[in-house]
């Protein structure tokens, strides 16, 4: 499942690899006017929380989003690729490589500046893995955009608060800040929330350097993860706990948590 430190580590490959070079032929699937940046000259490859943006020299900007299943692979040019073709969203192909993202679950064109301005503030909050991130205004966006009632779980999913915080890192922070990931939003105070996102940047930007996803940075045998995907193990923190998941929120997605020492 990728995060947001995924969509950066893949902007950071792509960019050196794409920007300043031509793109002979850009195609997506569903988006037949993609293919007006076919022998554009590319000007950006960026990363905002879980969408990648590849900017052209007209101002177009390719918006691809990966959802659940989807990914990005680099072929030379003739090699045979590792998925079927009917699977590829968006292809970006230079005189020497290219870049296929496969299963995306959204591919989008943005005629100008002004509508990728616009999409940026009205649909995505500030990049959490951004070095110096304003979280404050994270907090401010939760309360504007997300309804008091909704879980915090979902909360921290919610792009239009802070960008970049996936599945993996819900369940991670809501332990460390010993937080029941069922709290709804109403009964949790701007203090603690800033907690949350200020939790989410670090966690974020210590694992831009690649590697395996840690959280748990003890020097042991317990694993880099606290409790995603260790349901049925004991707590690593307390005593008495042994960790739980289920499906919870809006869209049902895994969470685990400790009933012992979150509250
Ligand atoms: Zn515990």
């Amino acid at each position: 499942m990728p995060e947001g430190d995924t969509i950066h580590k893949i902007a950071a490959f792509m960019a050196p690899l794409l920007e300043q070079r031509v793109a002979n032929r850009v195609h997506a699937k569903r988006v037949p006017d993609a293919s007006r940046c076919s022998g554009q000259q590319v000007t950006s490859v960026l990363a905002r929380g879980k969408h990648l943006l590849v900017e052209f020299d007209s101002s177009t900007v390719v918006r691809s989003h990966l959802g659940m299943h989807g990914s990005w692979h680099r072929y030379a040019n003739a090699e045979p690729w590792r998925k079927p073709k009917w699977q590829a969203s968006l292809e970006v192909a230079t005189d020497s490589d290219v870049f296929v993202c496969f299963n995306a679950k959204e591919v989008e064109v943005l005629e100008s500046e002004g509508l990728r301005k616009r999409i940026i503030d009205t649909r995505l909050g500030p990049d959490l893995a951004t070095p110096g991130v304003d979280v404050a205004t994270a907090v401010k966006r939760a309360r504007e955009f997300i309804d008091g009632d909704a879980l915090i779980g979902d909360v921290l999913l919610d792009q239009r608060a802070a960008c970049g915080i996936g599945n993996v890192y819900k369940s991670e922070i809501l332990f460390i800040n010993r937080r029941l990931p069922h709290t709804p939003l109403e009964r949790i105070g701007d203090e603690e929330l800033t907690d949350h996102y200020r939790l989410a940047a670090d966690l974020l930007s210590r694992n831009l350097g690649g590697g395996k996803r840690v959280t748990r940075f003890e020097r042991d045998r317990a694993g880099r993860l606290w409790v995603y995907r260790r349901r049925g193990l004991p707590c690593l923190r307390c005593e008495a706990g042994v960790v739980a998941s289920a499906r919870i929120g809006r869209h049902h997605r895994g969470t685990y948590w400790c009933p012992a020492c979150q509250s």
